[in-house]
Formats: structure tokens, sequence, C-alpha cells
């Protein structure tokens, strides 16, 4: 049993939709007060009052999580209607899929301003409060794509995935002079409205190569993040929790097909 995490402030970029609806939900359910950011007004507010109506505490603030100005506020409003923040989930993330050969600049800019730049613009803007408070938590939103797999199309996004993992081992020997970890959850396929934007196909096949024979659910992360968050989690920084039901350890199609 974890020590309750009941009355902490969370601030979950990209909070409104898939795993960090997922994320917000699980922090709420246990008691924490959730701060939803993401750019898209409707479905921050409808994810703040559906967590609200099922009695939780949550509120939201529209923004772009690669603009400074607009992390700063995500963080000020976290502030102003919760009193601090102790927990920072920065896991807004974009997974265009484009080949290389077709991958126009720009768009590989997009992705890591989205994924990677982003990360380092949430720690920035929340180091103050956990300086104040003498403590703190964040966890990324990475991948087992950029990480550990590849996949054709996913160049820019699994450089940014990888290179949060560079920024999180840096940054968790700088956070430790406040009494602060950061670690990261790498998912796996998690059921999520992107991902059902890749179509059937793409969903069975994905499912077939995974040992535990199911794709994740967002809640999945959500536990994992919670646990990072965790009292209990304290002595750990600068780490990796791989979460896909086993995806990335056949070594062969005959080693998924022995299962
Ligand atoms: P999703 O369902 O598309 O949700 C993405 C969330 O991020 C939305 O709330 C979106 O809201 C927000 N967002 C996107 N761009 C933003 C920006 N520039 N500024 C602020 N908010 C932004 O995606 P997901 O599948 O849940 O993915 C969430 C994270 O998990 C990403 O970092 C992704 O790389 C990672 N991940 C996902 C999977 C998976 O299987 N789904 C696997 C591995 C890792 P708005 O569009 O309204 O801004």
């Amino acid at each position: 049993m974890l020590t309750p995490i009941a009355g902490k402030a969370v601030l979950v970029t990209g909070g409104s939709k898939g795993i960090g609806k997922g994320i917000a939900r699980v922090f709420a359910n246990a008691g924490a007060k959730v701060m939803i950011a993401a750019r898209g007004e409707d479905s921050a507010r409808q994810t703040a009052e559906e967590i609200t109506a099922a009695g939780g505490t949550a509120a939201y603030v529209c923004g772009d999580v690669s603009d400074w100005a607009d992390v700063q506020t995500m963080v000020e409003d976290c502030v102003r209607k919760f009193g601090g923040l102790d927990i920072l989930c920065a896991n807004a993330g974009i997974f265009p899929q484009t080949k290389i050969i077709e991958m126009d600049p720009d768009d590989w800019d997009k992705v890591l301003a989205t994924n990677l730049k982003s990360a380092f613009l949430a720690v920035k803007a929340a180091i103050p409060q956990f300086e104040k408070a003498g403590r703190g938590r964040v966890i990324l939103t990475s991948s087992i794509t950029g990480p550990v797999t590849g996949f054709p199309g996913w160049s820019h996004y699994g450089a940014s995935k990888a290179g949060q993992l560079g920024f999180l081992r840096t940054a968790s020997m700088e956070l430790a002079r406040y009494n602060t970890t950061i670690n990261a959850v790498m998912p796996g396929n998690i059921m999520t409205e992107g991902l059902t934007g890749l179509g059937e196909e793409y969903l069975e096949t994905m499912t077939a190569s995974i040992p535990l024979k199911r794709l994740g659910k967002v809640e999945d992360i959500g536990n994992a993040a919670l646990f990072f968050a965790s009292d209990e989690a304290g002595y750990i920084t600068g780490q990796t929790l791989v979460v896909d039901g086993g995806q990335i350890l056949p070594e062969s199609l005959e080693a998924i097909s022995e299962i």
C-alpha cells in the first residue's frame, strides 16, 4: 500500500485525451488535484468536468507545450488554483508518421519541439515550485519507440522519445538539489484515440506481437506514473519503466508464435 497522495497538486500536460487522460483519472481517483493542460479547450474542459462529476478535483488550462510563455502559464494556473505544484507529468506528445524521404524539415522541428523541448520547458517552469515545496516529482511519458524499437515513419518521433531519456539523466542530477525525482514511463502500444487512428489492421498485428496479447490501457501508464509519484519511490530517479505487455521481448516471430 503506497502512502496516499491525496491533496497533492498535479499538472498533466496532454491530460485531455489518451494516456494523459488516463494519468489524470488515476491521480484524481487517488485524491490528487489535477490540472489538465492541452491546446484544445473543448476536450480539456470535458475531461476536467468528467473527473469532477466522478468526485475528483480537476481544472484545465489551454496552451502549447512547446511555447515557453504557455508552459509558464500552465504552472502558474496550477499554483493559483491548487496552491502549488507537487507533481509534473510531462506527457503531451504527437506521433505523425512520415518516412524520412518525404519528411519536411519543419515536420522534424514540430515533433522535436512538441515531444522533447516541451519536457525541458515544463521542468524549467516547475523547478521554482519544487524548490519552494522542498520536494517534487516529475514523470515523463517517453515510449519504447526510439529508446528500444523502431518503426518506419517515426524517425523524428523515435529521436524525440530517446532524447527525453538523455534529458532525464542529467535532469535527475540537477533536480536532486531540490529533493525532486524525475523518471520516465515507456509505454508500448496503448489504446488511445490517437492509436485508433492508425487503423484496424495496425491494431490487430500489434496485438499479435505482444506476449500478453492485449494493447495497454491508459490506466496501465497512469498506475506506473502514480508509483513514481509516491513517497515510496522517493529513492528512484533518472530511471525508466517499460510498460508494454512484454512487447519488446520476443526475439523472433517464432518466439512470439510459441506463446
Ligand atoms: P493522444 O491521444 O493524441 O493525446 C495527446 C494529448 O496531448 C492530447 O491531450 C493533446 O491535446 C495534447 N497535445 C498534443 N500536442 C500538444 C501541444 N503542442 N501542446 C499541448 N498539448 C498537446 O496521444 P496519446 O497516445 O495519449 O500519447 C500521449 C503521450 O504518450 C505522448 O507523449 C506519446 O508519445 C506517448 N506514447 C503513446 C503511446 C500510445 O500507444 N498511445 C505509446 C508510447 C508513447 P490537444 O491536441 O488538444 O493539444
